[in-house]
């Protein structure tokens, strides 16, 4: 049975679908964590229009301000009109397009890796890549604050699960020691910045520890691709470590403005991914016309480093201010991704929503997408922002927590 939105959830009985979940949906109501959508309809660098309102956009992963670049429009423009809207079929199938094949070797060749193999989305790239890696009988080291999509990924693997304190290569390092010998093959799987806490994993020690336990590692770079390192090569790069790494993971919706990930590393890494990677087999290749555009993101990302430079300038200053503030926040003094703990669920929504009133969207967030007790808003910078917004925030911020507290 359906309800219509004027119908109480109460009309339906108990056990009925529509009763069942209304409880859950009422469960989650009264435990602060029930989300809801939102439409905006528009977007231009860092402002969101909201209806009639325009905002100041803190929440979205757009570090480089590219998802409003007419340079990326023009691109997919362009290739709407030569290659479709979409790809028609799985790409082992009739869905491949010499856009795909361009932009996997442009990846590979920013990645300095052999290959790179396009998925539809970051989520698809780690369900549909940790799989086909390791299975029964093999072993998966797992970051306890890593991404939903590596933890679906790891799950669906049945290799047996191993999840370590956050960012402890010691407890990393003593749990691959006392498992030597037990298992067929072993991978270790982090992000290279933590998309919820902004903090940079050590991927020095990592690639060590890796060596001397003749483990694989699995890098999740979502939200260093683009962004870290002196080129906007990514994590790895940074740490100077990134020939070192086996399996390199990057999306294309956030720094670059689009939407889609890849996965990166040897050509036989690649190869097997395109036979054995159910995500990848089995569903309708990303439209053309979006390669077409995270092409045009990418030469952006290696034209105009002047966008790195001004992204950490802000993330330095809202940093800095916050610490003014009493508030410094986990990672690096120039992270982008800045997270203002609060707390309690409720006390975070508050005080999103008073940001919100004067005129900043913040993300609020919730468990279960952080640890219980440690809602936050993540603040997110972007090259987009300028000085006077960043203080107009910090501002804002003052008055929402002193009026929320
Ligand atoms: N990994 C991490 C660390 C992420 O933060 C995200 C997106 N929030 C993903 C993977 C999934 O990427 P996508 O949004 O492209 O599915």
């Amino acid at each position: 049975m359906f309800t219509t939105s004027d119908q109480t959830p109460e009309a339906a009985a108990p056990s009925s679908l529509d009763g069942t979940l209304s409880q859950e949906l009422a469960a989650l109501e009264q435990a602060g964590l029930r989300r809801t959508l939102r439409a905006l309809h528009g977007r231009a660098g860092a402002s969101v229009a909201d209806g009639d309102r325009v905002l100041c956009d803190f929440s979205s992963n757009d570090y480089l301000g590219l998802a409003s670049d007419p340079r990326l429009a023009d691109a997919a423009t362009a290739a709407l009109r030569t290659a479709g809207t979409g790809a028609a079929a799985a790409r082992l199938i009739a869905g491949h397009h010499e856009l795909h094949q361009a932009l996997e070797q442009a990846l590979a060749r920013f990645t300095g890796t052999e290959a790179a193999l396009l998925f539809p989305s970051g989520y698809m790239a780690n369900v549909g890549a940790i799989p086909a890696l390791v299975g029964r009988g093999d072993a998966i080291y797992s970051d306890l604050l890593n991404h939903a999509s590596l933890i679906d990924g790891c799950r669906l693997s049945r290799a047996d699960l191993h999840v370590l304190p956050h960012a402890d290569v010691g407890a990393l390092e003593r749990t691959l020691e006392r498992q030597r010998g037990r298992y067929r093959r072993r991978l270790i799987v982090v992000e290279g910045i933590y998309s919820m806490g902004g903090d940079l994993y050590p991927l020095d020690a990592l690639v060590a520890i890796a060596r001397r336990h003749e483990a694989w590692i699995y890098l999740d770079d979502a939200h260093g691709m683009g962004v870290l390192g002196s080129s906007g090569r990514g994590s790895g790069d940074l740490w100077g470590v990134a020939d070192a790494i086996d399996v390199v993971m990057g999306t294309l919706g956030k720094a670059c403005g689009v939407a889609g990930a890849f996965v990166a590393g040897s050509r036989s890494l690649v190869d097997l991914l395109t036979n054995r990677a159910r995500a990848f087999v089995y569903t309708t290749g990303s439209p053309p016309a979006l390669a077409a555009a995270a092409l045009a993101a990418l030469e952006i990302v290696a034209q105009e480093p002047e966008r790195r430079a001004r992204l950490r300038a802000n993330a330095r200053r809202l940093r800095a201010g916050l610490a003014a503030r009493g508030r410094p926040a986990d990672g690096p003094e120039d992270g982008h991704i800045v997270p203002v703990v609060i707390g309690a669920s409720e006390a975070t929504m508050r005080v999103g929503a008073a940001l919100e009133a004067a005129g900043f969207l913040v993300g609020a967030i919730r468990p279960p997408t952080v640890p219980e007790g440690t809602a936050r808003l993540r603040i997110t910078v972007s090259a987009a922002h300028d000085d006077h917004a960043i203080d107009a925030l910090l501002a804002a911020l003052d008055a929402a927590v002193s009026s929320h507290p």
